[in-house]
């Protein structure tokens, strides 16, 4: 079926990996506050593809960045943490490595029986990562027998742990993680289940706009919410008050609008929505028309009720959903009824359903329906860029399966 026609990526699971050393390079980008991970959600996302290697009596490494240590050991940005919790989580010891190459590296994981976890040290403590440097990729690649990309999050950047090292392998695949998103995030690119709704807020048009474009060729019908709805209604002509509009994208948005006509599908902005001169939520506020002017110089902070009513029951006959972006600043409590609202929506939603993009996986997370969810894209900025079109170098640079294997 579509699953099988769109996955042609070679997968962990088509390489011969018992008993050898598999790099598996994830993504354990977790937020650490005083030591302590506060999100182990990435962690967790990492799991599947680590058992599977151990099932095989693989011997695992493990390899990922932390923040932004812009090629310099800190203290702060250690993996060691990451370690912990791993093991706690496969209920077995973690080695950690704490020279992420190098003789040191390579003793360690010398002294690693098959089936057992080394996790490195931070990528980012080597500026030869992000620069995507020849000798930093093979100094990796020197560490294992096999590559297996996880980390879907930092599949769009060309680096040495995504990129530049697969050159110094034979073998090569993506992992568990990866293969769900390509195939859940690719089938609604290729050959998604009609009624298609795609529902994109949060702030800014300008950071959606390649997605918003894709999804304008892809999909039966667009939602918008959250502040890039300002843009689209400034655009019609309609009373934004001190809405966050971007003045510079006012022509896009009317691009955008014609090409929705040309290709007759539907294209919903909120009929309604909740003002206020305070976004903190401290000051009064008050559920106006669109086309109201009373709106004065307050701002738009959250979709109305109406337009909650009208966005669910268009969702309720969706057969695919992407959800890309909050409808309010939802991180304000009094604002956060329309992220809710359509949130509760989607969850309700019987089809398959891809919720995007941090902010909008927490309001799931936040309402407990995230179990409802049938794909929940860890990518962030990757997920944005391969909705909005883009290759992702991290994908590219691993090899289709076998002509025999891909069906
Ligand atoms: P995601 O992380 O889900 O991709 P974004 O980062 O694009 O979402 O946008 C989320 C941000 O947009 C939130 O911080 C939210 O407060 C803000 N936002 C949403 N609606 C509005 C609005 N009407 N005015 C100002 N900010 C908004
Ligand atoms: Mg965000």
């Amino acid at each position: 079926m579509a699953e099988a026609t769109r996955l042609r990526k070679r997968t962990i699971e088509d390489l011969d990996i018992a008993s050898r050393r598999v790099f598996i390079r994830v993504d354990f980008n977790v937020p650490i506050v005083d030591g302590k991970i506060t999100d182990d959600t990435r962690i967790r996302a990492s799991l599947p593809t680590i058992r599977y290697a151990l099932t095989r009596n693989a011997t695992v490494i493990l390899a990922s960045h932390l923040g932004r240590p812009r090629g310099h050991r800190c203290d702060a940005l250690t993996l060691r943490p990451v370690a912990a919790r791993l093991s706690e989580l496969l209920k077995r010891p973690v080695k950690f490595a704490e020279e992420t190459i190098g003789a040191s590296a390579q003793r360690i994981i010398a002294d690693t029986k098959p089936g057992n976890v080394v996790l490195l040290e931070n990528l980012r403590f080597h500026k030869g990562e992000e620069t995507n440097a020849p000798e930093f990729a093979e100094a990796l690649a020197d560490l294992a027998d096999i590559y297996v990309n996880d980390a879907f999050g930092a599949a769009h950047r060309a680096h040495a742990s995504t990129e530049g090292i697969t050159q110094y392998f034979n073998e090569v695949g993506i992992g568990l993680l990866m293969a769900a998103e390509l195939n859940y995030l690719g089938r609604v690119l290729d050959d998604p289940e009609r009624p298609f709704v795609a529902l994109i807020g949060g702030a800014k048009v300008s950071s959606k706009i390649d997605v918003i474009h894709n999804l304008v060729e892809r999909a039966d019908t667009l939602l918008i919410g959250g502040a890039m709805a300002y843009t689209f209604l400034k655009e019609l002509g309609l009373p934004v008050g001190q809405s966050l509009v971007e003045n510079e994208l006012l022509e896009t948005a009317r691009h955008i609008m014609s090409r929705v006509k040309t290709r007759d599908i539907s294209f919903e902005l909120p009929v309604d929505h909740v003002v206020t001169f305070k976004t903190d939520g401290s000051g009064a506020n008050e559920v106006l028309e669109v086309d109201n002017p009373a709106i004065g110089n307050r701002l738009g902070v959250d979709i109305g009720p109406k337009t909650v009513e009208h966005y669910s029951s268009i969702l309720a006959g969706a057969s695919t959903v992407v959800w890309n972006g909050p409808m309010g600043i939802f991180e304000t409590d009094v604002f956060a009824n329309g992220t809710k609202g359509v949130a509760t929506a989607v969850a309700a939603v019987s089809g398959t359903t891809i919720v995007g993009g941090g902010d909008s996986i927490a309001a799931i997370a936040g309402l407990g329906v995230k179990d409802h969810i049938s794909h929940i894209s860890t990518g962030g900025g990757a997920s944005l860029e391969f909705l909005g079109g883009r290759t992702l170098p991290g994908v590219a640079a691993i090899p289709d399966r076998l002509a025999d294997k891909s069906v």
